[in-house]
């Protein structure tokens, strides 16, 4: 750039230089000319003048000397004059003939005429002017002359050498020339010692500029030659970018801390490295605000879906609930085509070797990392984050190829982030669905409560009235507990109530729900039951399998119990749960009454047969 800008700048002053020169040349011809032109026409008069003094003195005879010495003048390269017709006539002998045509025009015209001459190395100008006949009152042509006045009588034709003009011309050329070459010079050397350092410098800023929009922060050396000012401007854009550079990498390493965004290998910019990190920074800001106004646990766990898509661009995977102490894995959100674990997994998820070793799983560089993910075409990468003590989120990651997979490991500390974000709130949420669980079930045995049955009877009895279906109601009560208390003692008693509730659960169908109603009083309620007849089946059952069951008491000792059940239906005997449990209990009273152990359904005479004290 800088050799272009000088050149241009030398082109420029030649240019300047030749047409300041041609215009001086042409105006200096042309003043030459003129001034020959005006010098010739003087000449001319001069002889003009003389002839007319020589013919009015009477020594024409002299006119050629008077010619001849006029010739010899400096610069006239020729002196002639020329008669007309009129003065042949009038005087009888013939001379003094026009030389030229020129002569003759003028003669014939009686207007001056001229014209230059000119070769390259010489220049002359021919001017011939006539010698017309006047009448006044100390010179009067017509005195001898038998013309009127007026008529050319002659010319006088003169050549001038003018050649000075072209050699002042070329002599003004060498002269410019060499202006131009002294100035050209001068101008290098200022060029070179005041004009280059700044385009040096010019250089080193366009380089180091360019350097750090790509993440390189070298300083310039700026050359020496430069003024205090520049130097001054130089060092203070040093030192810019050293605070520069210092701060946005310290920005860049505390940022990344946070979110984990790995830098590639390519030089970056840390101002946009930062730039983006903070971006993600105020995302995962906001992701967290968002969740904890969440009010489920199914929103939360649709958010983290929609981050994991949107923001990672995940393709396929599913998050897992496992909770350890109950030996449960719940998958909560499938995405894709993601979820090859075994089978096995879902009833024995301490064998998810993430969960296990609270490590990533990742099958890059051993595909069978974790032996029950079963596709082998595949590539995976587990994430466990712990959510309580017992209880772990993993996110099970599947991708088509080791490119994506690759990719993924990139992102994975920032995705953990969002987890890190989103395992307390869930943690919070599964207390509190806990909490409530907790508040309906009974600690004992670990059944429903008679609250739940309240709570849980608005919605389930007109959703079986919509369809049309049955509830069978078994009132349930254990025959002569009182005296376990009394021989064993209350914590004997207690085992046999857990074992009776346990029997109750594995008897019943898992869409039944059983609850203790009272002390050792039980009520199963068989959903959807298609008859009565069903319904006693299931009491006989339940009956006979309390009946068989020999609990451990103390030193080998085994205890058998019966139980007394009454079974009323829902919505035969009544629409209304008072009533039908009501029912149940009078027809538990009638078993009580015949003798214990035993399945009784409710009939209407009943009621009237109840001594209730
Ligand atoms: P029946 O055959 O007539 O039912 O005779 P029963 O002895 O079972 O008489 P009842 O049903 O009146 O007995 C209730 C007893 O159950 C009284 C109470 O001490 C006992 N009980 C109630 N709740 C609990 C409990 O949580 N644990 C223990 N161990 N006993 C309980
Ligand atoms: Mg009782
Ligand atoms: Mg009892």
């Amino acid at each position: 750039m800088s050799r272009n800008i000088i050149l241009n700048s030398v082109l420029m002053v030649i240019a300047l230089s030749i047409s300041i020169t041609a215009l001086s040349l042409y105006n200096l011809r042309s003043a030459g000319i003129k001034s020959a032109i005006h010098n010739a026409v003087s000449i001319s008069e001069a002889v003009k003048s003389g002839l007319t003094s020589h013919m009015v003195n009477g020594n024409m005879n002299q006119v050629g000397t008077f010619i001849q010495s006029i010739s010899n003048m400096k610069n006239v390269n020729k002196l002639w004059i020329s008669r007309s017709d009129h003065v042949n006539e009038q005087f009888g002998h013939i001379r003094d003939l026009p030389k030229d045509d020129i002569d003759k025009k003028v003669l014939n015209s009686g207007v001056m005429y001229y014209e230059l001459d000119e070769s390259v190395t010489h220049t002359s100008v021919r001017v011939t002017i006539p010698y017309n006949a006047i009448a006044e009152k100390g010179i009067d042509c017509l005195q001898c002359h038998n013309v009127k006045q007026g008529t050319t009588l002659g010319a006088v034709s003169l050549v001038l050498d003018i050649s000075t003009i072209k050699e002042i011309g070329i002599e003004s050329i060498y002269i410019v020339s060499v202006f131009i070459l002294l100035t050209i010079i001068f101008f290098l050397i200022y060029n070179k010692k005041y004009i280059m350092p700044y385009f040096r410098l010019y250089e080193l800023f366009k380089i180091n500029i360019s350097n750090a929009t790509q993440g390189i922060f070298d300083k310039i050396d700026a050359p020496k030659e430069l003024s205090n000012d520049i130097i001054h401007i130089t060092n203070d854009y040093n030192n810019l970018l050293e605070v520069f550079k210092d701060t946005t990498s310290d920005i860049d390493k505390k940022l990344q801390v946070y979110t984990g965004f790995k830098t590639s290998n390519l030089q970056r910019n840390p101002l946009t490295e930062s730039k983006e990190i903070i971006d993600n920074l105020s995302n995962l800001f906001e992701y967290k605000k968002q969740i904890e106004f969440d009010s489920t646990l199914d929103e939360i766990y649709c958010r983290l879906k929609q981050v994991m898509i949107n923001r990672f661009d995940l393709e396929n995977f599913t998050f897992v609930e496992i909770d350890v102490a109950k030996h449960k894995m719940r998958k909560v959100i499938e995405y894709g085509d993601s979820f090859y674990c075994e089978k096995t997994m879902t009833s024995s998820p301490e064998l998810c070797r993430c969960a296990r070793t609270k490590h990533d799983v990742v099958s890059i560089d051993f595909h069978n990392s974790c032996q029950y993910y079963t596709n082998t075409e595949k590539f995976y990468y587990c994430i466990n984050i712990d959510i309580s003590k017992s209880h772990y989120l993993i996110i099970h990651i599947t991708c088509d190829t080791k490119e994506k997979l690759e990719k993924l490991k990139e992102k994975v500390t920032f995705i953990k982030s969002y987890l890190t974000e989103t395992a307390p709130v869930i943690e919070v949420k599964l207390l509190m669905a806990a909490l409530k669980e907790s508040a309906f079930k009974d600690g004992l045995t670990g059944l429903y409560n008679r609250k739940f049955l309240e709570e849980h009877s608005k919605k389930l009895l007109p959703q079986i009235k919509r369809e049309n279906g049955n509830i069978g109601i078994l009132m349930l009560d254990m025959d002569h507990f009182k005296a376990v208390n009394d021989e064993y003692g209350h914590d004997i008693g207690d085992t046999v109530l857990k074992e009776l509730a346990h029997i109750l659960e594995d008897t019943v169908r898992e869409s039944d729900i059983v609850v203790r109603y009272g002390g050792e009083e039980f009520i199963v309620l068989l959903v959807n039951i298609k008859s009565e007849e069903d319904a006693l089946n299931v009491a006989q059952k339940i009956a006979q399998r309390v009946r068989e069951n020999e609990i451990d008491v103390y030193a080998g000792n085994k205890l058998k119990k019966t139980v007394s059940i009454g079974l009323s239906m829902y919505p035969q005997d009544s629409t209304k749960l008072d009533t039908v449990i009501k029912n149940a209990d009078i027809a538990l009273y009638e078993a009580k009454n015949s003798g214990r152990d035993k399945v009784i359904r409710f009939k209407e005479e009943q009621v009237s047969s109840v001594d209730l004290f």
